[in-house]
């Protein structure tokens, strides 16, 4: 049943790992969050690994409560059990694994690297720095630098940024290979906090994947473009040696469309009412991802089997 040959690819994971799932609670879960909790539980139990959950409401205005409970309720029900930050862990109140809860680490990082005098306040809007980039077609925007010398204050009220300094990062990914990025051309100057106080996405794994002491990074392949600057990030942190990471493939609609969280008919709540079992599921996600050739139930313990375990 294994397509994902654990030999070759374990030479390029740590021993007994540490990982994550961190979704954001500004949604229900769908079969694409489903597929890649396949990975990260099925990859850390082949490998004796522990498996943190961690809920990733930095964007105050996005996320909501009523989306965390059923996150938490839905991975019960999917029988995904994580060692650190459990569902009941996180209901009983504030949480070092649930970003909200965490400003302090956020402020402390960011004072640290304010003594690293690369950050600077920063007062454009999205709409100016798009206006400023031009068309870019599907590229990514790029921060173009207007206010890296104005002296503008690091306060509140204000966006704050990072230089990303010339040069690039080289990494392997445990699934993809050898990579090079650079965050200067990718993404210019990286925003860590958001005029409205809001941390940014890229500044809040960071400090969390440091902080809860993850070594591997399992996730979707949509966000490998991120891991240049995210290792760039932790270099400027402090953080000796970044985590390897693995990308793995999204899963896509029967169209070939990509997931959306309005995806209703991919929503594991909806499938729920529908009547699908857990391990239905599981499988589900399995197969849409390419691990199993064919839908098959699969339960939880099944999982590592699919990674050689
Ligand atoms: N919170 C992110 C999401 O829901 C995951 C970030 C990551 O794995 O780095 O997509």
């Amino acid at each position: 049943m294994a397509s994902l040959d654990l030999p070759p690819l374990r030479r390029r994971l740590p021993p007994r790992p540490i990982t994550r799932f961190a979704p954001s609670p500004t949604g229900f879960l769908h079969l694409g969050h489903v597929a890649n909790a396949v990975y990260v539980w099925g990859i850390a139990s082949a490998l004796g690994g522990r498996v943190l959950l961690r809920l990733e409401d930095h964007d105050r205005g996005r996320s909501r409560p009523e989306y965390e409970r059923a996150v938490l309720e839905d991975l019960e029900w999917l029988g995904l059990v994580p060692d650190v930050g459990t569902p009941a862990e996180l209901r009983h109140g504030p949480s070092p694994y649930r970003q909200s809860d965490c400003d302090d680490s956020f402020r402390a990082a960011l004072d640290a690297l304010i003594r690293t005098e690369w950050v600077y306040g920063c007062d454009c809007t999205r709409k100016e720095i798009a206006a400023e980039a031009g068309d870019l077609r599907n590229e990514e925007t790029r921060y173009p630098g207007r206010c890296r010398d104005r002296g503008l204050p690091v306060a509140e009220g204000q966006g704050i940024r990072v230089v990303m300094a010339e040069g690039a990062e080289t990494f392997t990914d445990a699934l993809l290979g050898a990579a090079t990025q650079s965050p200067a051309e990718q993404c210019g100057d990286l925003l860590l906090r958001d005029r409205t106080g809001n941390w940014t996405y890229q500044f809040a794994v960071v400090v969390d994947d440091q902080r809860h002491g993850v070594d591997l990074v399992v996730r979707g392949e949509d966000l490998v473009s991120s891991t240049g600057r995210q290792i760039r990030l932790a270099r400027m942190l402090g953080r000796a040696r970044p985590p390897v990471f693995l990308h793995h493939p999204l899963i896509r609609r029967p169209d070939g469309a990509k997931l959306s969280k309005s995806s209703g008919d991919t929503g594991v709540r909806e499938l729920r009412r529908a009547g699908a079992s857990p391990g239905k599921v599981l499988g589900q996600a399995a197969w849409l991802t390419g691990l199993i050739e064919r839908p098959a139930e699969l339960s939880p313990a099944a999982l590592p089997s699919l990674f050689g375990g």
